[in-house]
C-alpha cells in the first residue's frame, strides 16, 4: 500500500516534469526549443503547488535538483508554521499555558515580527493573533451555527497582540486562550524562501505558485514578462491577466475558501475590528516585491476594502473586485493598470491617491 502510493507519486512527478517542458509553449504559444521545467508536488500548505524553472548555465539536472530543494523549503515552512500540524512550532505555542517561554526558530520569529509590523501598518486589519476568532468561525462553519454573543466576546478578548510577546528566541503569552494563526502570511514567506532557493542554485527564471499565490523572477524564455491570470470571484473563469517580471502576486478571495452558516456565505478572513468575517471585497489581488508582503496585504485589503488602498506601501499595487455577481466593479491602483493585459485595462476604475 505504502510503496504503491510512493510509486504512484513518483510516476506523477515524472510525468509532470516531462509534460512541463512543453507547458509555456502550449499555454502562450510561440516558443521552440528551450526547456522549461515544471514540478507539481502533491499538496503543499493544504493546496496545489506548481514550481517552474528556466534552467541557467548549470543545466537541466541542476535545475531539477533546485526544484526539489524549493519544494523542501516550502514544506519546511509548513512544518514549522501550520496550525494544522500538531507538532508545528505554532501549534506548540498555541497549546502552551500562559507565561511559558516557547522556543521558536528564527524563521517563525521572522514571520511573527513581520506580522506584528503588519498589524500596525494595516491599522489592525491584519492580525495573526486573531486565532481564537478564526477558530470560532471555523467551528461555526462546521456546526452550521452562528457563534453566540458570549462566544464572540470571549474570542475577541483572547485575540490581541497585547497577549503575545516575542523575544530573541521564542514567544510567550499572557493568556492560555491566546493563539496565533499564520494562514494569511506563511504561504507568502514559504514562497519567498523557495524563490531564494531556486536563485541560489543558479536557476535563471521561474515561478513558485502555491494555490494561485505566486512569485516570479526573471522572464519566460519567449516573453519579457510572466502572465498571471486573475480569477473571477463570481463565476468560473478569469477577469483579466497581469504581466509581471520580478514580483509576487497574491489573491485573497471568498470564492476559494468560505463557510456557509445558516444559509449565508462567510469569508474565511476575519475583520478584527468587529470579530466577524470580512465583507469588504469579494477578491483582492496584490502585487509586491515579496510574496510575504503580497500575501499579508491581500488579506488586509479584504478586510479594509477600497478604504485601505491609501495605506498600501510604495512599490505595491492592488486590484480589487467589488460589487455583486450582477454588477461587478474592478478598482485598481494606477500602477496595477500598467501591469494589466491591455484588453482588460479598459474595464477597470482607477483609484487615484487623493480619493
Ligand atoms: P489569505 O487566504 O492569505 O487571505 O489568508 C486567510 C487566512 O488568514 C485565514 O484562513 C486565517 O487563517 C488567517 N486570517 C483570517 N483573518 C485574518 C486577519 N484579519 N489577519 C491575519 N490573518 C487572518
Ligand atoms: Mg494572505
Amino acid at each position: 500500500m505504502r510503496s504503491g502510493k510512493l510509486i504512484r507519486y513518483g510516476l506523477v512527478a515524472a510525468v509532470v516534469l516531462l509534460v512541463g517542458i512543453g507547458l509555456w509553449q502550449t499555454r502562450r504559444g510561440a516558443r521552440r526549443g528551450a526547456a522549461v521545467l515544471v514540478r507539481e508536488p502533491a499538496r503543499v500548505m493544504g493546496t496545489t503547488c506548481t514550481l517552474t524553472a528556466v534552467p541557467g548555465p548549470e543545466g537541466v539536472a541542476s535545475a531539477e535538483a533546485a526544484l526539489r530543494d524549493a519544494e523542501a523549503a516550502l514544506r519546511a515552512v509548513e512544518a514549522r508554521m501550520s496550525v494544522w500540524i500538531a507538532g508545528s512550532e505554532i501549534s506548540r505555542f498555541n497549546q502552551a499555558p500562559a507565561g511559558e517561554d516557547v522556543a521558536l526558530s528564527a524563521d517563525t520569529l521572522e514571520v511573527l515580527r513581520a506580522a506584528r509590523r503588519g498589524a500596525v501598518q494595516t491599522r489592525g486589519a491584519f492580525d495573526v493573533t486573531c486565532g481564537p476568532l478564526i477558530e470560532l468561525w471555523r467551528r461555526a462553519g462546521s456546526l452550521d451555527r452562528l457563534p453566540t454573543e458570549a462566544e464572540l466576546a470571549g474570542a475577541r478578548a483572547a485575540s490581541s497582540w497585547r497577549l503575545v510577546h516575542l523575544d530573541e528566541d521564542g514567544a510567550r503569552k499572557d493568556s492560555g486562550e491566546a493563539r496565533v494563526d499564520l494562514g494569511g502570511i506563511a504561504k507568502g514567506y514559504g514562497t519567498d524562501r523557495a524563490v531564494e532557493s531556486l536563485r541560489r542554485a543558479g536557476v535563471e527564471a521561474g515561478v513558485v505558485d502555491v494555490g494561485g499565490d505566486l512569485r516570479c523572477f526573471g522572464h519566460p524564455p519567449d516573453k519579457d514578462r510572466w502572465p498571471v491570470d486573475i480569477r473571477d470571484p463570481f463565476r468560473p473563469g478569469t477577469i483579466g491577466a497581469l504581466l509581471v517580471g520580478d514580483a509576487a502576486v497574491c489573491t485573497s478571495g471568498n470564492y476559494a475558501r468560505f463557510a456557509v452558516i445558516e444559509g449565508k456565505r462567510y469569508s474565511h478572513i476575519i475583520d478584527p475590528r468587529t470579530g466577524s468575517p470580512a465583507e469588504a471585497a469579494p477578491s483582492v489581488t496584490v502585487v509586491a516585491p515579496t510574496a510575504m508582503a503580497a500575501d499579508m496585504w491581500a488579506t488586509a485589503l479584504s478586510v479594509l476594502g477600497r478604504e485601505g488602498l491609501p495605506l498600501l506601501p510604495a512599490g505595491m499595487e492592488a486590484l480589487l473586485v467589488l460589487g455583486t455577481p450582477e454588477e461587478p466593479r474592478i478598482v485598481c491602483t494606477p500602477g496595477a493598470v500598467e501591469l494589466l493585459e491591455a484588453s482588460f485595462a479598459a474595464h477597470v476604475e482607477v483609484h487615484r491617491p487623493s480619493e
